[in-house]
């Protein structure tokens, strides 16, 4: 091989490194949160931006509160995703996607790094927030994952506020979810309905919430809600309610919550592969991450993206998409929120 090439070879790979890691890690962060991946810049509006990223600062600080009294990481992270639930502009809580048939169907899990315990709900319809009722699965019942009319059952009787499944109802997702019907009716024809789905779903930026911290007892926790994938089959399950593929957090390596495509999540166990690698291969949470979200996820075809933060502070939020809804806070209560590269 000649030196020419050689260098041309190197330049090449320095190149890829660099484009991967485009966005350095932060460090000194003692929460984070993302609002999903988002699809092209030019689809969001100046006044949907604004609103995005007001709701993205109140969960910051909502969480930020409990941590700068000394409180705990969990908790930090239920308040946080609690505040984009019951925002509009997320697909978890207010503003969930509709399914095939025109209704909600939410899951959300979270997990605490000390005790490894975690709790999730899958395919519910009528919990206001799923964050809390995947919390009191996790704390007051000896399984992990209650799913549909068992997990609502549970929920009221634990006392969390349900909701008539109007409240779900929103315009926005309404008329998104009629534009997909009608692309729909209009492929059937000329395509199967595995290609009909898959072309709606280029269409549909994902868009689920998810939330990480560390605690000043060192603790991690991480948490992750949403209506899943729009135009999603009755009862279809994604990742986010898996421990391990949209969400996982160990104390001492990491805490990951993910957001994209759940059936390459799940395929992959994604966010404890994030950790996997940390652990055995001894990788910084951000070539962890960056190897799951490039190498592994969007290799095989997965679009989406994470937010990773390590047991001292050091928070990655690598994404395989147009863009992905994130934000951190550093100890001292600096915030920052960005939706794409710029
Ligand atoms: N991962 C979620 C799911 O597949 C969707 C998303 O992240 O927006 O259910």
């Amino acid at each position: 091989m000649t030196q020419g090439l050689l260098m041309s070879m190197m330049l090449l790979v320095a190149m890829a490194v660099v484009c991967r890691s485009a966005e350095p890690p932060v460090k000194d962060v003692v929460l984070a949160i993302h609002g999903g991946t988002a699809g092209p810049k030019e689809s969001l509006t100046p006044e949907r931006e604004k609103a995005v990223r007001a709701d993205m600062k109140r969960a910051l600080e909502a969480g930020y509160a409990i941590l700068e009294r000394d409180g705990k990481a969990l908790d930090a992270v239920e308040a946080a995703i609690r505040v984009m639930e019951d925002s509009p502009e997320f697909n978890a809580g207010k503003g969930a996607v509709f399914t095939h048939e025109g209704q909600v169907e939410m899951d959300a899990s979270i997990m605490e790094g000390n005790t490894r315990g975690a709790g999730a709900v899958a395919s519910v319809t009528v919990i206001k927030n799923p964050i809390s009722a995947a919390r009191a699965v996790m704390e007051r019942t000896k399984h992990v994952l209650l799913s549909g009319r068992g997990a609502e059952v549970f929920a009221t009787k634990e006392g969390l506020e349900t909701v008539d499944p109007a409240y779900f109802w929103t315009e926005r997702r309404w008329q998104q979810i009629q534009k997909v019907w009608e692309q729909e009716k209009q492929q059937a024809e000329s395509l199967d309905r595995k290609n009909s789905a898959a072309v709606d779903q280029e269409r549909e930026p994902w868009g689920t919430v998810g939330a990480i911290a560390l605690d000043n007892a060192g603790d991690l926790a991480a948490g992750t809600s949403t209506g899943g994938r729009s135009n999603k089959m009755y009862g279809r399950v994604g990742d986010s309610p898996i421990i391990g593929a949209g969400t996982f957090a160990e104390n001492g390596v990491c805490a990951v919550s993910g957001t994209g495509e759940g059936e390459y999540f799940i395929r992959f166990v994604a966010a404890y592969d994030i950790a996997a690698l940390m652990k055995y291969k001894n990788l910084p949470v951000e070539s962890a991450a960056a190897e799951v979200v490039f190498d592994k996820l969007k290799a095989a075809g997965g679009e989406g993206g994470v937010i990773a933060l390590d047991a001292e502070g050091r928070f990655a939020a690598p994404y395989n998409t147009p863009g992905m809804y994130r934000g951190y806070v550093t100890r001292d209560g600096q915030i920052e929120v960005r939706l794409y590269a710029d």
